[in-house]
């Protein structure tokens, strides 16, 4: 079984379809993962012309059910991981499994703001990395105060005009060595002590009000990108107390995904907090499927 439909969940979906292992796939309440809150992907190869976030993975979808793989769009409740074949329940629905994959992902926090997430794909963002490229020569915002939001700043120096770090405090949480970087870049400015009030514009962003949490005077800043940077939350609360994991994160014994409990692998961004890109994630649910499969055979199956 594979908990999970992002890039980590279909990949390694495909490859155990094509091992002839007849995986069931819970999709999960958000299927397709976080590439379906994006617009254009343009550094998934095979895609010279760009892709849309939710067509690759309605592309990746079918691929996987063109083989053996079977997708219920449902939600694991609960897992057993205590005694082999391990339990999962998607409420009184009952499976045992004799080998699982979880590829449950991460989701990135956002503000809880209602024009944050109409303009999510639309000049909001979540990733640097992906949507930076779409920015050059433009005037962005950064909100966050920790290494993400400074790394996220440092990386966007390179295609927009000026990064504007907007931090809630007057004190930011990441570590030294950003700060000293992130301070001393020419483009790189800060507001303190504010937070997003709103994100402006129609169908793509246009700038932000901001407020200043100790004097409450409200501002209006331009620029054409919001990326948010204010954390991720792995999606593991099903695994606490059963699997090893790390601040959140399902710790994996590299180079494999073998966790911490026999015959249960883990792949994407549930496990990996450095890269959290869609290959990277595709990446490791392909090696995910292929230790399952090995395991497997190691068990006389
Ligand atoms: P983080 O360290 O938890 O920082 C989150 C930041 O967002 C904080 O500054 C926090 O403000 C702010 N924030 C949280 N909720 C907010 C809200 N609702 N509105 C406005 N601001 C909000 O998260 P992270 O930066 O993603 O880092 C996570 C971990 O990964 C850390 O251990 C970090 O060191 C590590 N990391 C390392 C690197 C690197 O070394 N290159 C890069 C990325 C991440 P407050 O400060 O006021 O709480």
């Amino acid at each position: 079984m594979i908990l999970g439909s992002g890039p980590a969940g279909l990949t390694a979906a495909l490859y155990a379809a094509r091992a002839n292992l007849r995986p069931l796939v819970l999709k999960g309440i958000d299927a397709g993962g976080q590439l379906m809150l994006t617009t254009d992907v343009e550094n998934y190869p095979g895609f010279p012309d760009a892709v849309l976030g939710p067509e690759l993975m309605e592309r990746m979808e079918k691929q996987a059910g063109r083989f053996d793989a079977e997708l219920l769009h449902q939600e694991a409740t609960r897992v057993d991981l205590s005694t082999r074949p391990f339990g999962i329940w998607s409420g009184d629905e009952e499976w045992r499994v004799r080998t699982l994959i979880i590829a449950t992902g991460a989701t990135a926090m956002m503000l809880g703001l209602d024009s944050e997430r109409r303009l999510l794909g639309h000049g909001v963002s979540t990733c640097a990395t992906c949507d930076g490229f779409f920015f050059r020569g433009q005037e962005l915002l950064v909100v966050g105060g920790g290494d993400s939001a400074l790394e996220e700043a440092l990386f966007l120096t390179r295609f927009a005009t000026k990064v504007t770090v907007v931090h809630r405090r007057d004190r930011l949480r990441a570590s030294k060595v950003m700060q000293d970087r992130a301070m001393a870049h020419e483009r790189i400015g800060f507001v303190w002590n504010s937070v997003v009030e709103e994100v402006l514009g129609e169908t793509v962003v246009r700038g932000a009000r901001l407020r200043n949490v100790l004097t409450n005077e409200t501002t209006e800043v331009p620029a054409a990108g919001v990326f948010v940077a204010i954390g991720h939350t792995p999606n593991t609360a099903l695994f606490e107390g059963q699997l090893d994991l790390d601040a959140g994160y399902v710790l994996v014994r590299e180079p494999t995904t073998a966790t911490s409990v026999e015959g249960v692998f883990a792949a994407g961004d549930v496990v990996d907090r450095t890269y959290r890109q869609a290959i990277t994630a595709a990446g490791m649910g392909c090696q995910a499927a292929i230790d399952a499969e090995r395991f497997l055979e190691s068990q006389g199956r």
